[in-house]
């Protein structure tokens, strides 16, 4: 890991207290909100069940919409918000990340 990329790790902590302070996801494991691919039937299966798992703790978050912005904003990867990379891709490319990240912007600034 470079150094840029440790200082960025040790400070979302903080920046992103105030969303993680109430979060649905507060004390829990992180590993289903990092889902691994993997090659083959049972690794993505395995993969879609942890997809699936984190964007259910997701979907009753009260941070939903602070956490989906700064995903976007910080490109994270992960399940943050309830989306996946890839759905977050799509709302970029569909015009709704800069929309999305304004209204989030107040929750972590
Ligand atoms: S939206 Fe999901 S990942 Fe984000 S803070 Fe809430 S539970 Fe955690």
């Amino acid at each position: 890991m470079s150094t840029a990329t440790a200082q960025r790790r040790s400070a979302q902590p903080r920046l992103l207290m105030p969303i993680l302070d109430r979060a649905a996801c507060a004390g829990m494991s992180t590993r289903m909100f990092f889902p691994v691919p993997g090659r083959g039937h049972e690794a993505e299966e395995r993969h879609a069940a942890d997809v699936e798992r984190a964007q259910a703790v997701c979907a009753r978050c009260p941070q939903v919409l602070a956490c989906l912005g700064w995903a976007l904003r910080h490109r994270e990867h992960g399940v943050w918000g309830g989306t996946t990379d890839e759905q977050r891709d799509a709302l970029r490319t569909a015009g709704w990340g800069d929309e999305l990240m304004s209204d989030a912007r107040g929750a972590w600034r």
